[in-house]
């Protein structure tokens, strides 16, 4: 959830900022565009490593048709698919940042607004009860935003603002799940539920999809850490050995379920299996799934406090 909203007048160092505040909106409106319309590479290399392994003859089909989808988008400037998705972002905060967050949350709300606005781009902001369109993408907490304190990386300068951002299409996010266990049902009923996800998913989530899995934690907490696992890299394992394994298992699992490219077949059900994980209570050991469809679509961008802009995945 973002920072509240700031409507007291600008101080010195919101002013000193002014520039960055301005690349934020800039750089939320390009992030969501970009992700739309561009994949990773990092997503394109294992489309085409499941291509190369598929055994199916449908399931290779329709891995060429999505490397199709890919390039033609990215030869005419156009969506991967028409639905825009609810928008998440991510933001690592380097620990040195000035930026004002209420500030940064503004910007980052008017940057969707505008690509959604000056695209023009498909509006799938609903109120729950009415289902009136805001016509935006933005509302209520939307986009999404789950803001993290970092101490600065290789590729985020400890005085900077890292935005990834998630649009999240409907038919994978409708596949999120959650389930509170207890220390006594073990490593394996968490095996078993994730791939029970999986299977209850079937062709909902459009796959191969990208499994992200939140472990431990709070209920909450763990919703959110599944989110962040589909923001990882595909390729990028656990840093810690023990969930890294588990990640392994639960992809060698996962492609023997049979349910294929788009739920037709195949060996191809998931390109990856991401958890991110928390220490939790002694007496819970909550797990969380969430799966993105075979358009894991992510963009970055850094903006430091002088609102110079450097975009990424
Ligand atoms: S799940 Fe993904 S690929 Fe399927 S319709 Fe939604 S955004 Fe498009």
């Amino acid at each position: 959830m973002p920072p509240s909203s700031d409507t007291r007048p600008p101080s010195a160092r919101d002013v000193a900022c002014t520039a960055a505040y301005v690349a934020v909106e800039e750089a939320a409106k390009q992030t969501y565009l970009r992700a739309l319309k561009v994949l990773p590479p990092d997503l394109k290399e294992a489309l085409v490593r499941a291509r190369a392994n598929e055994t199916d003859p449908g399931a290779r089909s329709f891995l060429d048709i999505m490397l199709e989808n890919v390039a033609v988008a990215e030869r005419d400037d156009n969506l991967v698919c028409q639905d825009t998705g609810t928008v998440v972002f991510w933001l690592e905060v380097g620990e040195d940042c000035p930026l004002n967050l209420a500030r940064v949350s503004a910007a980052v709300k008017k940057g969707v607004e505008r690509a959604t606005l000056e695209h023009p781009l498909r509006p799938n902001a609903v109120h729950p009860v009415t289902r009136k369109n805001t016509g935006t993408n933005t509302g209520r907490y939307l986009p999404a935003m789950h803001y993290e304190s970092v101490a600065g990386h290789a590729s985020l300068p400890v005085d900077a603002l890292k935005l990834h951002c998630l649009p999240k299409g409907s038919g994978s996010e409708n596949m999120s799940f959650l389930r509170m266990f207890v220390p006594a049902d073990g490593v394996r009923a968490v095996k078993r539920f994730v791939l029970e996800c999986i299977v209850e998913a079937g062709p909902k989530p459009c796959p191969p999809t990208v499994v992200g899995v939140g472990l431990g934690g709070t209920a909450d907490l763990c919703a959110a850490l599944a989110k962040k696992a589909v923001l990882r890299p595909l390729g990028t394992r656990s840093d810690d050995p023990a969930v890294a394994a588990l990640e392994d298992e639960l992809l060698a699992a996962a492609n023997e379920l049979g349910i294929g490219p788009m739920g037709l077949g195949g060996r191809t059900t998931a390109l990856a299996v991401n958890i991110e994980w928390a220490h939790t209570h002694i007496t819970q050991n909550p797990v969380s799934v969430n799966l993105q469809c075979w358009a894991a679509r992510r963009a970055s961008a850094v903006v430091t406090p002088a609102g110079e802009v450097t975009y990424g995945f």
